[in-house]
């Protein structure tokens, strides 16, 4: 029947679509509901960057450790184009006390076998030549990290789930869900219900609503960010470039007007990233945060400052309260997965994705995703 599956997958981005790949791949029937459109969510917004240090040593980083071999599998095996590639990537810092914090935090990756340094002033030109380092001070350097196209990815995933009978209904939202027996028996959509055994959950920034539904209250709230996308150029920037905060852990201390931007395989620059606490899914991008941005990355890279802007545009993305993902099964109601609130979630996707399989099908289980279990929110 074309509304019933083994597992019914909520979210077309690129954790809904990497746990379809890997459960095909199992022989398993998927559904994938999307309410919009597949990667219309923060996984066809974004900067496209593999960062590293960020993640929280431990399974997290295990997670991108094996996602960095499975994506180059897929264009391996001619499966489809992820444009990976490793470049080395930093993080900005701009006063002593951040490079402090830095210094702490790249040591601990380093203890753990990366490669990570501290750039001071101009040594950070060795990895980009063309940032001012009158204005930018300092630089965590990890040689491990890299970029990819993050759209071609997200459809990459869906478009092989497909191939093995996964069925996508786009503009297709869920509103509500029926119960048998604590057990979800009915996922209930403004194009009909829809009935699995398993239910995952990967709605990204809207699943604290949509949980709110089942009387859950998953602390996952949500930020815009805005990006800047150029005409295609000669390439003039390395690597991905985060705002330090994203590595020292202070993004959400109240200042909003950050750096982070990349250039593509195809030439082109997305530029970022102007991040705010909003509330109402508003996508909208601002004047000032546009003008915002073009001034602060012309700032940095004042030799780039000819670049034609094409594009702007804003995304919705997730965290949660404790900045843990929400991932596996709810304990209230026992056939809904949960894989939810993960940042920067294309580090990882791959091997979330599998791993997620693994689970669902019962081939396997890590007890350290018991760290990550939605139980902890019912
Ligand atoms: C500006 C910006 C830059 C970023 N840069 C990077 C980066 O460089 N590298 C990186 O790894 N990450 C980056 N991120 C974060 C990254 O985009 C997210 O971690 C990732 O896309 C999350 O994927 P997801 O599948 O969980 O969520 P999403 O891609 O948001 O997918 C969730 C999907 O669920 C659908 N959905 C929600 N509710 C329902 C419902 N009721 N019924 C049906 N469908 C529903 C949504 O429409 C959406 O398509 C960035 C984010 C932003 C905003």
């Amino acid at each position: 029947m074309h509304n019933q599956g083994d597992v019914i997958i909520i979210g077309a981005g690129v954790v809904g679509g990497a746990i379809a790949y890997y459960l095909t791949k199992k022989g398993k029937s998927v559904i994938i509901l999307e309410q919009d459109e597949a990667a219309s969510g923060a996984s066809g917004g974004n900067n496209g960057q593999i960062s590293i240090i960020d993640r929280k040593p431990g399974l997290e980083l295990d997670w991108a450790k094996e996602s960095m071999e499975l994506f180059k599998g897929y264009e391996a095996n001619g499966e489809f184009e992820t444009d990976l590639e490793i470049t080395g990537g930093i993080a900005l810092f701009y006063n002593e006390n951040e490079i402090e914090k830095g210094k702490k935090v790249i040591k601990k990756y380093n203890d753990i076998g990366y490669n990570c340094e501290i750039l001071i002033g101009d040594e950070i030109k060795k990895q980009e030549p063309n940032i001012d380092t009158t204005i930018v001070m300092g630089a965590a350097y990890c040689k491990e990290e890299g970029k990819l196209n993050p759209f071609s990815t997200t459809i990459g995933f869906i478009d092989q789930a497909i191939v093995k009978g996964a069925k996508l209904y786009q503009k297709t939202k869920v509103l509500n869900f029926n119960l048998e027996n604590n057990k979800i028996k009915e996922v209930v959509t403004d194009k009909g219900s829809f009935y699995g055994e398993t239910i995952v959950v990967a709605t990204g920034a809207w699943t604290r609503d949509l949980m709110s539904k089942l009387e859950l209250d998953y602390k996952i709230f949500y930020g815009r960010g805005s990006l800047m996308v150029t005409n295609p150029v000669e390439q003039c920037v390395t690597g991905p470039i985060v705002p330090g905060s994203f590595t020292i852990g202070t993004l959400y201390e109240g200042n909003w007007n950050l750096l982070g931007l990349t250039q593509h395989k195809n030439g082109t620059l997305t530029i970022g990233q102007d991040t705010r606490s909003f509330n109402n899914y508003n996508k909208g991008v601002s004047y000032d945060g546009t003008i915002g941005l073009a001034k602060h990355f012309a700032k940095h890279f004042p030799k780039l400052t000819n670049l034609d802007v094409v594009r702007v545009w804003s995304a919705i993305t997730p965290h949660v309260e404790d900045s843990l993902p929400i991932y596996g099964y709810s304990k209230k109601y026992p056939n809904m997965f949960l894989a939810a609130g993960l940042k920067g979630a294309f580090t990882i996707a791959p091997a979330v994705g599998k791993m997620a399989a693994d689970i669902i099908v019962g081939d396997s289980y890590d007890s350290r995703v018991n760290e990550y279990s939605p139980a902890r929110f019912e």
